[in-house]
């Protein structure tokens, strides 16, 4: 059973409800279980931060640097063993494992920025003999509740941030993907963080509903999928907390008729089938624009039909499995239901599901349209949807139509579609010629409509603003 850290201790949890296992979703088999902490440990974690909070804050902003690029040489060296402890129970290959941990050490360099990103600023004589200057502070116990499918990326857009601001921090890892959050509390312990700055607590719901009703607790971010971003948001906003919650997605690719196939093609499968298509980043809709589809349709479903799939640390395997039985026999009833609603089923994927696992292979349904389930609600796997548009303006309008704003991206040649697409498109992060429009640690990430809730998005500047309050001091002598 994994322990809660809190404080400098590893500790079994004293309340809450059991346990549940953790698989390796490539064998189904249980690895490792996870304890369903309740409100008591939730509070000896909320404690323990408090508690270091009074001198983590006051620590001088070179030492807390000094330990972050501490904990930024101790990832470095462990990016194979983190990545390897991501495939293992989240199931991606390891290529994309390595490039997860890639990712998250970048807003650990981000953060050895923080002597110039937590500067204030100063304007002498703002009236006769009056000065004023703005100061940035910590905001105090923060937590942090990431989803499954990056164990390790998505902590690491959170805690690093918070603390080189001065914060101390709670984080509740995904029950199903534990062990990268784990792994990384015990790398920063390594790193020679004081005792109660990052605290571990393992659990679900009930966990969850404790961290955004604790009065000690200043801040959530949150990222997972959309309706339990929005009870976090309204939950912890009630509390009187300041918030930021990413929620989930249903990303557009748009390819005009002057795109090129040898590049789209590759960017399409990339999008809609990397990490199994589990990211919020995926591509599930390609509206081909006018005669697009005519050269796409077959390159894709040809290139679609002979992705490696299985256990994400073989050599050669491009697609993993899913996370749980349950989520893999859900997306594979959206391929069903697609079929019923009209759609044309190009590739089927559902062959992989006889495998030991939970595994589904790529699969592709033609002619969808937006009012299918498949065509306006999300996913998580790898399936993606085609549809078409007479027009930019119409696929434009299609992936408007979403709830969702989270991605969109466009295929093309001509700098006025783009340029056209990059203006009307309602997406927080938009792509051009780009499967995957992912910003990097130093601009904001998150989506806009229901993608998101607050109005701080994760890391980059934004980051640092939500994690500081500012004071302004007007003085007179
Ligand atoms: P999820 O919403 O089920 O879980 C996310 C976190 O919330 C977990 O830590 C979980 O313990 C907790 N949780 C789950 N149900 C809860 C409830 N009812 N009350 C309180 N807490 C609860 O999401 P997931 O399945 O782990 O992750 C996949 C989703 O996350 C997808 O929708 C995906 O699009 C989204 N996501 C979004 C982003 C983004 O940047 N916008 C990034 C990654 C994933």
């Amino acid at each position: 059973m994994l322990p809660n850290l809190i404080g400098s201790q590893w500790r079994v949890p004293a309340d809450g409800a059991g346990a549940l296992p953790v698989y390796n979703p490539a064998t189904g088999e249980v690895i490792e279980q996870v304890p369903l902490s309740g409100a008591r440990d939730v509070d000896a974690a909320v404690q323990a931060a408090g508690h270091a909070y009074a001198a983590w804050s006051r620590t001088a902003v070179m030492e807390r640097v000094r330990l972050m690029f501490r904990f930024k040489a101790v990832l470095e060296e462990h990016v194979e063993d983190l990545a390897a402890i991501i495939t293992r129970h989240h199931g991606k290959t390891l290529e994309e494992s390595r490039g997860e941990v890639r990712r998250g050490i970048e807003v650990v360099d981000f953060a050895c920025g923080a002597p110039t990103l937590l500067q204030g600023r100063t304007l002498r004589d703002v009236s006769g003999g009056v000065d004023q200057d703005l100061y940035r502070y910590p905001v105090g116990v923060c937590a942090g509740i990431p989803p499954f499918n990056f164990p390790v990326m998505i902590p690491l857009w959170m805690f690093p941030l918070a603390v080189v601001a001065g914060n101390t921090f709670v984080l509740k890892p995904s029950e199903r993907t534990p062990l990268g959050g784990q792994r990384l509390a015990e790398l920063f312990l390594e790193a020679g963080f004081p005792e109660g700055v990052l605290n571990v607590v393992h659990g679900a719901r009930e966990a969850v509903d404790a961290l955004l009703t604790h009065p000690g607790v200043a801040a959530i971010s949150f990222v997972g999928s959309a309706p339990v971003a929005r009870h976090v948001y309204e939950t912890a906003a009630a509390s009187g907390k300041r918030v930021q919650a990413l929620g989930g997605a249903k990303n557009h690719i748009v390819v005009m008729p002057d795109a090129d196939p040898e590049v789209t093609v590759p960017a399409i499968l990339n999008s809609a089938f990397g990490n199994a298509g589990e990211r919020c980043l995926a591509g599930s809709v390609a509206v081909a624009v006018g005669q697009a589809a005519d050269r796409l349709l077959d390159p894709l479903q040809a290139a679609a039909a002979k992705l490696v799939v299985g256990p994400g640390d073989q050599a050669g395997v491009q697609v993993g499995p899913l996370i749980r039985a349950d989520h893999r026999d859900k997306v594979a009833g959206y391929v069903d239901k697609g079929v019923a609603e009209g759609a044309e089923l190009v590739v089927d994927g559902r062959g992989e599901m006889s495998r030991p696992g939970f595994f589904l292979g790529p699969t592709i349904l033609d002619r969808v349209t937006p009012d299918m389930a498949v065509g306006h609600e999300e996913i998580f796997g790898p399936v993606l949807s085609v549809s078409r548009a007479p027009s930019l303006d119409e696929a434009i309008a299609q992936a408007n139509r979403m709830a969702l704003g989270n991605m969109a991206t466009i295929f093309t040649q001509s700098g006025r579609s783009a340029r056209e697409f990059r203006e009307q498109v309602e997406a927080g992060m938009t792509g051009i010629n780009v499967p995957i429009a992912q910003p990097f640690a130093f601009f904001p990430f998150s989506g806009w409509k229901g993608s998101f809730y607050g109005d701080l998005h994760v890391h980059g500047t934004d980051g640092i603003e939500f994690y500081t309050r500012k004071k302004v001091v007007v003085t007179r002598w």
